[in-house]
């Protein structure tokens, strides 16, 4: 039997209910999809609701601030993908009368979606047969089919859409696409792959050749650089002061705490005492630390220390910041904050 047959039958009696598969949108396609990205269906749901409740239509997300959707989107990090919906939201209501573009060729030009969010987005609310490769659909068909080339290669994704195309010509698209990254999220997990349930055992190459901890193939990656970051949460009277990075960096838009890397041969608050200087050109006394957390991003992890420190003279500027101000602690969460500094604020509201 063709291995199609077994698997959309699978899906329509396995799928889990998901909020953006109950009257689906492209709109909600859209949104859901951007979230989803190197993000676990449960993290994503309530993100989601919340999203769609407070930018119920294309039209109320582009008119939105910047500041606002990177807030609903506090926690989700890879933060490039908030500020990407809401550039592709503007283009979408400018050029495109507010209706997003039905098909992949289209969907490509928007800033943020590349060839698997146009793949998900064409197929899922158009029906159009494009295949998608994300890691799910690399993991479940390098093992079903005995694939040994690095997924992280574009030429193996390429080679798999190929191989796909011809299979999704003949079925529901939006069926099938869901089909495969629901099986590969469900039953073809990473570590302990459900083989006795999944629909596509009959044929699995790793499977009946019990090579299934060996595929999908990926090269051992480096050892992830590690940084240690110095903060000063900076008091003057009853405030605090903040800075927001540019747009063009890594978290950009989003307001941290003053700081930075910590150099060779420096002390935390030597450190801190020159990165405030070079930041907001301002003298600060350092004292007593509020807290050290780790974090770990895609590409590094970083240990943040922060240490509560007093105005002592100059005028703030920002130097290397596109913005700064003076808050009252209480105003803290209402403004969008990367992970490790979010962690502080309860530290400072209640110090
Ligand atoms: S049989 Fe096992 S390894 Fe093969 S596709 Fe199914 S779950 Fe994955």
């Amino acid at each position: 039997m063709n291995w199609t047959f077994n698997l959309l039958d699978w899906f329509s009696k396995q799928q889990r209910p998901m909020p953006w598969r109950q009257n689906p949108s492209a709109y909600g396609t859209w949104i859901s999809e951007m979230m989803l990205q190197q993000t676990q269906v449960v993290t994503v749901i309530p993100y989601f609701e919340r999203f769609m409740t407070q930018f119920p239509t294309i039209q109320s997300l582009a008119d939105a601030p910047l500041e606002k959707v990177l807030k609903a989107w506090e926690g989700l990090g890879y933060y490039s993908r908030a500020r990407n919906l809401h550039k592709a939201a503007k283009i979408i209501v400018n050029d495109f009368n507010g209706t997003v573009p039905n098909n992949y060729k289209t969907l490509l030009t928007l800033p943020g979606i590349g060839p698997y969010i146009a793949a998900a987005i064409g197929s899922i609310a158009f029906e159009e047969p494009v295949p998608v490769v994300d890691g799910n659909v690399l993991r479940v068909f390098t093992r079903y089919w005995g694939i040994f080339d690095d997924i992280m290669k574009m030429t193996t994704r390429t080679m798999l859409t190929d191989r796909l195309t011809p299979y999704i010509q003949d079925v529901k698209p939006s069926d099938f696409n869901q089909a495969i990254m629901e099986l590969g999220a469900l039953i073809c997990k990473p570590k302990d792959p459900l083989c006795s349930t999944c629909p596509l055992q009959e044929k699995c190459f790793a499977f009946h050749s019990q090579k299934i901890a060996e595929l999908p193939y990926k090269p051992k990656k480096a050892a992830v650089p590690h940084h240690t970051i110095v903060v000063g949460v900076i008091w003057k009277d009853d405030k605090v002061l903040i800075t927001k990075r540019k747009e063009d960096q890594m978290l950009g838009g989003l307001w941290e705490f003053p700081g930075g890397k910590l150099e060779k041969g420096e002390s935390l608050k030597q450190a801190l005492i020159r990165e405030v200087n070079e930041e907001v050109d301002i003298q600060i006394k350092v004292g007593a630390v509020y807290g050290v957390i780790k974090h770990a991003y895609s590409h590094f992890k970083i240990t943040l220390h922060a240490y509560h420190c007093e105005y002592v003279s100059g005028t703030p500027i920002a130097k290397s910041a596109s913005d700064l101000k003076w808050v009252s602690p209480k105003t803290l969460h209402d403004l969008p904050f990367p992970k490790a500094n979010k962690s502080l604020i309860p530290l400072i509201i209640n110090s």
